[in-house]
């Protein structure tokens, strides 16, 4: 055993790490790895770059919390493995390769579930032999393995059945019908043996609230609000550290004013100053922005508690969105539902493209293509909604790849305009109405007192993301397109037909996402149902939505018979949706997402999962983002420089010596 092996800084100067660096699991079809490149951030004034650093080390102060609301046992097992392969005692390499192995799926999914799945997955080759043995090596060898008033033998049992028994606790999320979600869901916001009754007997108060976890005393559920002081309050104390000093480098009052709104609520937990954040940040509209609190509620089975996440980024220049921004009216109008539920005034909303620079916590290292936030409605009503969309991401993908799939899972008529618009066309397309138009749009029936979300509950978050994308889908037949230059007239009907197609069928060769046969993911779930909506014309007879999924030489493919009947069966599940969202209808909103949204034919999958093993398609991209080296000047950063030098190990074990740390210059 070397120690060239190991994780360490890298030797003299080596080529940039952009684009493919690894691949994960079995014929390295688990996960793709890229190294994401942010152009443009050389060129910024300095300024913005050392107001970038500040909030990209508060960013990154916040990972752990992840690791800690996945799961309650994540975080140790993370830091013990990552001190056992880290160790440079002699063990055997493929018990070493194996810890690793493991670690680098920790790293990216924040814990052993799914990100996008929410399911727990087991190690590739660690087994209980190899994990103790490694770690008797590594203790003895002095590694740091947070051993405490345990020995080594009681530790690794307690983490045991986390670790290796996929029947034990399989579900972070489980939002069954009929299950007790909380009792039955693995994710940490509540101890072990709370039940949803326990929540609900807290009150709204704390039953609505967006930043606490429960802890179970002697049976009690008892409130413990995200805060420093509270739970997390070690890694938001760091975050509000960084923060301040990025407050004086804010370009415009908003934005400072969220900041400090911001470092008042990590102080507080009072959820009203993330309120207030969330208003003058989505006013902000600046060179540098970036995200930093409890924003998603995907992991929670109540769809209440959020987790957190941060990232900074930079603006890029974008003319579509632009000018669909300027529109949002007019769509809004088009919409298919009725004109009670139609905002009538919508302030342009904040539409951006950017270049991330890093994401933490639930954003990265898997990343979301854009986002449009806050997610509270009564804000995004009275105040709108800020859109971001992630260029550098969205353009980091294998051209290669790409050209096999269409080859494999379209029908030969389509390839052609597939390979046309796709790419350039379609996807911006669909990511920009989905964000712009999609989210900010409707509002909520004037009877209905609680927020939408708490209305719907468990469905919310499939039903939010469904109708954002039906919307994307709906207007994409709009002559506003080509007027806003979109696309040529005479293109239109060709790419209409195209989206459907690569909706429908591109969600399809998505199947290997799915544990099994059952959609858990929010984003899954509202794909699965515009599909199946379409293809089994909303469960109703005598109607024909123009779609079907046919088979051709043992290959399932889909097949549209007519645009414009596809597109009433999208304005009817739209309209559908929009009623539910507006009236807080959670009973037919369940059903609707049980029916149709919930489970994928058999037969469809394996055919999926067969046709993609031969292509060897990445279920997952990873990201590992550039990093942030400051230039200090008698005790203060007078530069900051950007590199790709780092993989995925060193990235992450470098977050890890970060931890809790206030140093500049030192990383
Ligand atoms: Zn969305």
């Amino acid at each position: 055993m070397t120690n060239d092996r190991l994780p360490g800084p890298s030797k003299a100067v080596s080529l940039p790490k952009t684009g493919e660096i690894e691949r994960l699991g079995p014929s390295g079809r688990d996960v793709m790895v890229l190294g994401l490149e942010a152009p443009g951030f050389e060129e910024l004034p300095t300024d913005s770059k050392i107001f970038s650093y500040y909030l990209y080390r508060a960013a990154i102060a916040g990972d752990p919390i992840m690791y800690m609301q996945n799961h309650r046992h994540a975080f140790e097992i993370k830091q013990m493995l990552e001190a056992i392969f880290t160790c440079p005692a002699e063990m055997p390499e493929d018990v070493r390769d194996s810890v690793h192995d493991y670690a680098k799926y920790f790293w990216i999914h924040h814990g052993n579930y799914h990100h996008g799945t929410h399911t727990k997955f087991l190690p590739n080759t660690m087994t209980r032999e190899s994990l103790r043995g490694a770690a008797e090596i590594a203790l003895a060898n002095g590694a740091d393995l947070k051993i405490g008033s345990e020995t080594l033998d009681e530790k690794l049992s307690r983490l045991d059945r986390t670790i290796f028994d996929i029947d034990y606790e399989t579900l972070q999320s489980n939002q069954a019908k009929g299950a007790d979600i909380v009792a039955t869901s693995a994710v940490n916001f509540y101890d072990p043996g709370l039940t949803h009754d326990d929540i609900n007997a807290l009150g709204s108060e704390w039953a609505n609230k967006i930043n606490v976890r429960f802890k179970n005393e002697n049976g009690k559920a008892v409130p413990e609000s995200f805060m420093i002081g509270g739970a997390y309050g070690c890694e938001l104390e760091t975050i509000c550290h960084f923060l301040r000093l990025a407050i004086p480098h804010a370009e415009s009052d908003d934005q400072r004013n969220a900041l400090e709104s911001l470092v008042e609520f990590y102080e507080t937990g009072d959820e009203k100053l993330f309120r207030r954040h969330s208003i003058h940040w989505l006013k902000s509209d600046t060179t540098i922005d970036f995200l930093n609190g409890f924003i998603e509620h995907y992991i929670d089975p109540r769809g209440v508690i959020a987790n957190f996440e941060g990232n900074v980024s930079f603006a890029s220049s974008a003319t579509l969105v632009d000018r669909l921004a300027d529109n949002v009216l007019y769509f809004e109008k088009k919409m298919p539902w009725p004109d009670k539920y139609k905002r009538k005034q919508i302030e342009r909303p904040v539409a951006k493209v950017v270049n991330v620079i890093v994401e933490s916590g639930d954003a990265g290292p898997v990343s979301p293509a854009a986002y449009n936030l806050p997610n509270y409605n009564d804000i995004r009503r009275d105040h709108g909604s800020k859109n971001v969309m992630f260029l550098n991401v969205e353009n980091s993908r294998s051209m290669e790849l790409f050209k096999k799939m269409v080859e494999e899972f379209y029908l030969p008529e389509y390839r052609e305009n597939q390979l046309k618009y796709r790419i350039d066309v379609i996807r911006p397309l669909e990511v920009y109405l989905h964000e712009i138009i999609g989210h900010g749009s409707g509002q909520p029936d004037r009877s209905l007192e609680a927020d939408p979300r708490t209305a719907i509950g468990r469905v919310y978050s499939p039903l939010e993301e469904c109708r954002a994308d039906l919307i994307a889908l709906y207007h994409m037949s709009d002559p506003k397109l080509v007027e806003i230059g979109a696309f040529e007239a005479h293109e239109q009907q060709t790419v209409v037909e195209a989206a459907y197609v690569s909706y429908t069928q591109g969600w399809m060769t998505m199947y290997d996402r799915i544990d099994g046969y059952q959609v858990r993911e929010a984003h899954n779930q509202g794909h699965q149902l515009i599909l199946m909506y379409l293809v089994e014309n909303g469960g109703a007879l005598h109607v024909d939505f123009g779609i079907r999924v046919i088979e051709q030489g043992g290959r399932f493919f889909v097949k549209i018979d007519d645009p414009a009947k596809v597109r009433v069966g999208i304005g009817e599940l739209l309209g559908k949706l929009q009623v539910m969202k507006s009236t807080g209808d959670a009973p037919r909103a369940a059903d609707l997402f049980d029916r149709f949204a919930s489970h994928v034919k058999p037969e469809w999958k394996d055919n999926m999962i067969e046709r993609l093993a031969g292509l060897n398609v990445p279920r997952l991209k990873a990201f590992v983002f550039p990093r942030l080296t400051p230039v200090m000047k008698n005790g203060k950063i007078a530069d900051v420089q950007i590199s790709n030098q780092e993989d995925l190990t060193a990235q992450h074990l470098r977050l890890s010596r970060l931890r809790h740390s206030t140093d500049i210059g030192k990383d």
